[in-house]
C-alpha cells in the first residue's frame, strides 16, 4: 500500500493467526483442470498456494471450507470462539459516530426505533465496508465540507477524501456451450446433495470460480499482476442472477488495478437512505484496453486442445464479435464488479491531502 506496516510481509503472519480455514477445493472440476492445462502450455506456472506475491502463476483457487462445509466469519469467531467481553447487538444501526472536541466518543445507534448512543471507553472501530463506512464517517460530519453544508450536516473536519477513490475489481466473461453435462448448471441435484451430506464431496463443494491466473502486462518492467484469469463451469451472466438452459462454462478477465476512481456521496442525510454510489467504471481508457486484452487472452486460451472433449460453441458474445468493437461494446454492456470495493477510506501519511487515516487507522 506504500505505507508503513502494511506490506504482505507483515499482514501475511497476522492472517496466519487468524481462526480461519482454508483449505484446498475437494472436487474441482475437469473443465477447471483443462484451464490450468492451457494455462501451463502457455507458460504460466501453476502453484499449489495462489495467494503469494509472484507475479505470474495458476492454480487452483482455496477456499474458505472446512471439510467440505463454507467456514462463515459467524462460524470462526462466534460459534464456540466467541471473544471474551464481545457484545453483539443485532437489528441495530449505527447513525453516526459521537464527535467532541475531536475525538470519537461513541456512537448513535437506533434498535427498534430507539435511539441510544454507546459511549466509547477506548476507541470507535469503524468497520461498515467500503460503501458504509464513508457514508458513516460523511452523517458524522466528516468529510469534504463544502458536500456536507450542502446536506445542512455540522461540520466536525472537513476530511476530503472520504468517499473518493473508489475502486473495484471489474470483470467480464465469455461463455461456451459445454458438450458433456459436468458443469455446476444443475448440479444442485437431490443425489449431489446426498453425494454432500454423506461425504462432503462433490459439485456442492465448489466455490463456483474455481481456477485462475494472475499475468503481469506483456512485456512491462513491472511484474504485479494486472489482469487475472478466472474459471468457473458454469453460465455466469449479471451476477449468477440470469439463468440459461444446458451446461456451459466462463472465463472472465478481472481488472486487478484499476485506474478508474469513483465516489461515494450522501444522497439524504438521513442514515436509513442508501448513499449514493458512483464506481465510475471504464472512465479510464487503459481500464477499458487491458480487459480488451484480456477477453483476447481467453478466446486464445478457451480455443486451446485441452477444452476439445467439453468445448461447444462460444454463446456469449458468441463468434460474430470479433472486432475490438465488438468486443468494447460486449465490455461495456456486460462487465460488472467482482465485489471487491475499497479505497473510498484511504490510507496514506500526513503529506497525502486525501488519505483519511494514516497507518494507524486513525482518522485525521
Ligand atoms: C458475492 C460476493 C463474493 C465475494 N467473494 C469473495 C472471495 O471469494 N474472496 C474474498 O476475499 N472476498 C470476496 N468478497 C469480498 C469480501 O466479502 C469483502 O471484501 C469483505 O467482506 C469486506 O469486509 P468489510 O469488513 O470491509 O465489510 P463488510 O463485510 O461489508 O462488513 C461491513 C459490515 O458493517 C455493517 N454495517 C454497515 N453499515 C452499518 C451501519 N450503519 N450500522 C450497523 N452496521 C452497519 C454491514 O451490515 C456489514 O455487516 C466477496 C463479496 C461478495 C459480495
Amino acid at each position: 500500500l506504500g505505507t508503513p506496516g502494511w506490506a504482505w510481509a507483515y499482514v501475511e503472519p497476522v492472517f496466519r493467526r487468524l481462526p480461519l480455514r482454508i483449505e484446498p477445493q475437494i472436487s474441482p472440476n475437469p473443465i477447471s483442470l483443462a484451464f490450468l492445462d492451457a494455462l501451463q502450455d502457455e507458460g504460466i506456472p501453476l502453484e499449489r498456494r495462489l495467494s503469494g506475491p509472484r507475479g505470474k502463476e495458476c492454480g487452483l483457487f482455496r477456499t474458505t471450507m472446512h471439510q467440505g462445509r463454507r467456514w462463515s466469519a459467524s462460524r470462526a469467531y462466534l460459534q464456540g470462539n466467541m471473544p471474551p467481553g464481545l457484545t453483539l447487538r443485532l437489528d441495530t444501526l449505527v447513525r453516526r459516530v459521537v464527535v467532541e472536541e475531536g475525538r470519537a466518543t461513541g456512537v448513535e445507534v437506533v434498535t427498534e426505533g430507539e435511539v441510544s448512543t454507546l459511549q466509547a471507553r477506548g476507541a470507535v472501530i469503524l468497520a461498515g465496508g467500503a460503501i458504509n463506512s464513508p457514508q458513516l464517517l460523511l452523517l458524522s460530519g466528516i468529510g469534504p465540507g463544502e458536500e456536507l453544508r450542502e446536506m445542512g450536516i455540522p461540520v466536525r473536519s472537513d476530511v476530503p477524501g472520504v468517499g473518493r477513490n473508489l475502486q473495484d475489481h471489474l470483470s467480464v466473461g465469455i461463455s461456451w456451450k459445454a458438450t458433456r453435462k459436468v458443469t455446476l448448471d444443475g448440479a444442485d441435484t437431490f443425489l449431489n446433495l446426498l453425494r454432500w451430506l454423506l461425504f462432503r464431496r462433490g459439485p456442492l463443494t465448489s466455490p463456483v470460480a474455481e481456477a485462475a491466473a494472475f499475468l503481469p502486462d506483456d512485456g512491462s518492467p513491472d511484474p504485479r499482476p494486472m489482469l487475472e484469469l478466472i474459471l468457473g463451469p458454469v453460465w455466469f451472466a449479471n451476477h449468477g442472477f440470469d439463468r440459461r438452459p444446458g451446461s456451459h462454462y466462463t472465463m472472465g478477465a478481472v481488472l486487478l488495478h484499476p485506474e478508474s476512481r469513483g465516489r461515494i456521496t450522501l444522497a439524504s442525510p438521513d442514515p436509513l437512505a442508501a448513499p449514493h454510489i458512483d464506481p465510475a467504471c471504464l472512465t479510464a481508457a487503459c481500464d477499458a484496453e487491458r480487459l480488451l486484452a484480456g477477453l483476447r487472452r481467453i478466446r486464445h486460451i478457451g480455443a486451446h486442445k485441452s477444452f476439445a472433449p467439453w468445448r461447444g460453441n462460444e454463446v456469449f458474445p458468441g463468434p460474430g464479435a470479433t472486432t475490438d468493437e465488438d468486443l468494447l461494446n460486449h465490455l461495456r454492456a456486460h462487465a460488472q464488479s467482482l465485489y471487491h470495493p475499497v479505497g473510498s477510506c484511504r490510507m496514506g501519511p500526513a503529506s497525502d491531502p486525501m488519505a483519511v487515516v494514516d497507518p494507524e487507522l486513525r482518522v485525521r
